[in-house]
């Protein structure tokens, strides 16, 4: 079955958490039949008020629609919930946040038992769901059929991104914007320790603290660039070296301040260790060249000088 502009597409929510019940309560508002399933049922009852079908079990509940989401806790939960259920001629979507591998598995697993599959990563919060204005959206990977087939449907409740048929893509998008908002949760949290006791208020460093870190955004198109040419020294203006040498500056003031340097020294570290590899080949590098030290598996993924 096909969305269109006229029929809103019945589907069926398995979990009804934070996330699944503000899900849900987007596609009741938005008019499609929707059939829920939860383990604690208590959590079901107040949308049966809103629309909702109430399933009895997760074989119900899949029986009720082609199309079918879930969003449980973790890939555990969805394997022991749908394990047994006939899955065949489903579109399975997984929104249920997990790693590249257990997306794949999981893909893998649900096309063994006669489904289409697309996982998924969702960038936003349950009270950015239903709410375009706040900027959340969801990565999709997998069946492309599936996504094109249910665009119009995946996209109620937040902006829908499709990066490939490669159903770990998606997992491994969300996993890498989270990874990198804790680098920026390490380096914000630092600050605000090192000030602590000083009389500087936290209120008047954060203007400071937000412009800073805009002006510091240039680093990500930056680092992906030379990531593409393999140029790590052309037009470098704060070369490794000099990096270095302040990171000692950082780590003294933390002592100073009786701050414990374990958000910031893990990276200061990364680039004294490239840094001393080879001083002459590296000194003169962006920071971005220490990406070569992180590959801790096979030897061969990373090719940079
Ligand atoms: P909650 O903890 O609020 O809800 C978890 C849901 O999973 C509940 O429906 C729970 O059922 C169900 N569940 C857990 N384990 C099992 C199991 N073994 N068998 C059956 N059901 C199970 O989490 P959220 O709703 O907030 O999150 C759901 C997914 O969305 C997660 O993967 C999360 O990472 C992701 N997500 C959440 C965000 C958020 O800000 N909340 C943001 C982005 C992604 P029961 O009610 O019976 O306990």
């Amino acid at each position: 079955m096909t969305d269109n502009n006229t029929t809103k597409h019945p589907l069926t929510l398995l979990g009804l958490g934070d996330m699944g019940t503000a899900l849900a309560r987007t596609w009741l508002a938005a008019g499609h039949p929707l059939t829920v399933w939860n383990r604690t049922a208590a959590k079901a009852a107040p949308l049966a008020a809103e629309g909702a079908l109430l399933a009895a079990d997760p074989a119900a509940a899949v029986a009720a629609n082609s199309l079918v989401v879930v969003c449980l806790l973790d890939d555990a939960g969805v394997g022991s919930v749908l394990d047994g259920v006939d899955l065949t001629g489903k579109d399975l979507v997984n929104l249920t946040t997990g790693t590249p591998a257990e997306g794949r598995a999981r893909a893998a697993w649900a096309e063994a038992r006669g489904a289409r599959f697309v996982d998924a990563g969702i960038m936003a919060t349950p009270t950015m769901i239903g709410v375009p204005e706040a900027g959340g959206y969801v990565f999709y990977s997998g069946s492309r059929a599936l996504f094109d087939a249910h665009r119009a449907t995946l996209e109620v409740p937040a902006g829908a991104r499709y990066v490939g048929g490669d159903p770990g893509h998606a997992a491994l998008h969300d996993v890498a914007l989270l990874s990198a908002m804790y680098g920026l949760f390490a380096g914000v949290s630092h600050a605000y320790a090192l000030i602590e006791g000083e009389g500087i208020a936290p209120k008047d460093l954060a203007p400071l603290l937000s412009e800073w870190l805009g002006a510091m955004g240039f680093f990500v198109a930056d680092a992906a660039e030379r990531l593409t040419s393999k140029d790590l020294t052309t037009g470098v203006v704060s070369n490794l070296a000099m990096q270095v040498a302040a990171g000692g500056t950082l780590l003294r003031t933390a002592a100073e301040q009786g701050v414990g340097a374990e958000l910031i020294s893990p990276y200061l570290d990364l680039m004294r260790r490239r840094l001393d590899a080879d001083p002459a080949a590296h000194g003169g590098e962006d920071t971005i060249g220490a990406i070569a030290l992180l590959r801790t598996g096979p030897p061969g993924g990373r090719k940079l000088p």
